[in-house]
Parts: structure tokens; C-alpha cells; sequence
């Protein structure tokens, strides 16, 4: 059975590797690949943590190998299934892009069924205003993400959920908002590079 993780003790900077050592120890020395992230669209499947691939989202069929997703207010979501797993790194521009259902479809080339999500902490609709245009233009690209269009704020979680639900994954979702939660990472409220890591391992 898939198991999830989700923890503040990633950290930017220069402790990044000391961090990284820590969360390994966390998970009893298993090993974790991770991803150069960069809002793009690109799912890699790995086999192992030997390299660190540009992608946005990684799935795996590798029993015993973590998979990790750093994020500060973007959605984490960690999509697990019997035979396969997957972290997705999907903030607004992931979100628009479509890298959700691509990891899905990766998922489900590789003989995966009954895929579940689950969705870390992230910024809440209540939190994430944006320009008015870009309210417009993103919700008529994902118009489950709307909320109202006096406050043009986004509801990322909300286009999450509907994007999986047209897959049939449903959703669990850790109702923290990572800006008004101070024991969570926020590049809205502090401008960090630090982020947290939620992690995925089948
Ligand atoms: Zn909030």
C-alpha cells in the first residue's frame, strides 16, 4: 500500500542537502528522488534516485522508492495506486497546463487503476488574489478554479479536484493553507525559498 508523507523540514539555501539527509532518515533510509521543478509540463518516470530529471511530476513503479514534491504555496499532490505512484508539483501555471492529467495518463499506461489522490498543504482560495486579467484568463481555462471576480481570487485546489475528477481520482485534501499556517513554508507571505517536501513512496 502507497504511503504519503507530508513535512515541513525541507529547507532552501545551503541546507537543502542537510535537510534532504534528514527527511531520508525519516523514511528509514529509503531512497527519494527528487526534480529540478520549474512549472512545466514535463512527467518523468524513474526507476530509481540516481538523477534528479527536469519534471514537474514523477511517477514510479519502484517499490521502496520515495518520490518527492517541493512546494511552498503551489498544490502538492501525491497520486498513489497499487501499481504506481506519482508527486505533482501543480501551482497556477501547473494547474493550467494540463501536467495533472498527464501524470494520470503516464500513470495509467504503466497498468495503473483506482488511482487515489491526496493534496497537501497549499494556498487557499481565500489567499491567492491575482490581477484581474489573469483571474479572467485562467478561469475561463479552468473554471472550477473561480471563485469571485470582485476579489479575483483563485481556487487551485477546487481546479485540483475537478481536473482528477474527470479521471475519476478522488481527492483527499489537507485543509492547511500554507500562508496563514506559520509552521508552513509560504512564498506569498515570507518570500522564502524555503519549501516543504511531501513524498510519496509505493
Ligand atoms: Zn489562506
Amino acid at each position: 500500500m502507497a504511503r504519503t508523507l507530508f513535512t515541513g523540514v525541507d529547507a532552501g539555501d545551503m541546507k537543502v542537502e542537510v535537510a534532504r539527509q534528514d527527511l531520508q532518515n525519516l523514511l528509514s533510509g529509503s531512497p527519494i528522488a527528487f526534480m529540478n521543478q520549474s512549472h512545466s509540463d514535463q512527467v518523468v518516470v524513474v526507476e530509481n534516485a540516481d538523477r534528479i530529471p527536469d519534471a514537474d511530476a514523477l511517477v514510479t513503479t519502484t517499490k521502496g522508492l520515495s518520490l518527492a514534491v517541493l512546494t511552498a504555496d503551489c498544490l502538492p499532490i501525491l497520486l498513489a495506486s497499487d501499481v504506481a505512484v506519482a508527486a505533482v508539483h501543480a501551482g497556477r501555471i501547473g494547474v493550467g497546463n494540463g501536467i495533472i492529467e498527464k501524470t494520470i495518463l503516464q500513470m495509467q499506461e504503466l497498468g495503473a487503476r483506482d488511482i487515489a489522490a491526496t493534496i497537501g498543504p497549499a494556498i487557499c482560495s481565500e489567499c491567492y488574489e491575482v490581477a484581474p486579467t489573469m483571474y479572467a484568463d485562467f478561469v475561463s481555462q479552468v473554471p472550477a478554479s473561480a471563485t469571485n471576480s470582485d476579489r479575483h481570487c483563485l481556487d487551485l485546489r477546487s481546479g485540483a479536484i475537478a481536473q482528477l475528477a474527470a479521471y475519476g481520482v478522488s481527492a483527499v485534501v489537507r485543509d492547511i493553507c500554507t500562508k496563514e499556517s506559520v509552521e508552513y513554508f509560504s512564498y506569498r507571505r515570507d518570500a522564502t525559498t524555503k519549501r516543504q517536501v511531501s513524498v510519496v513512496t509505493l
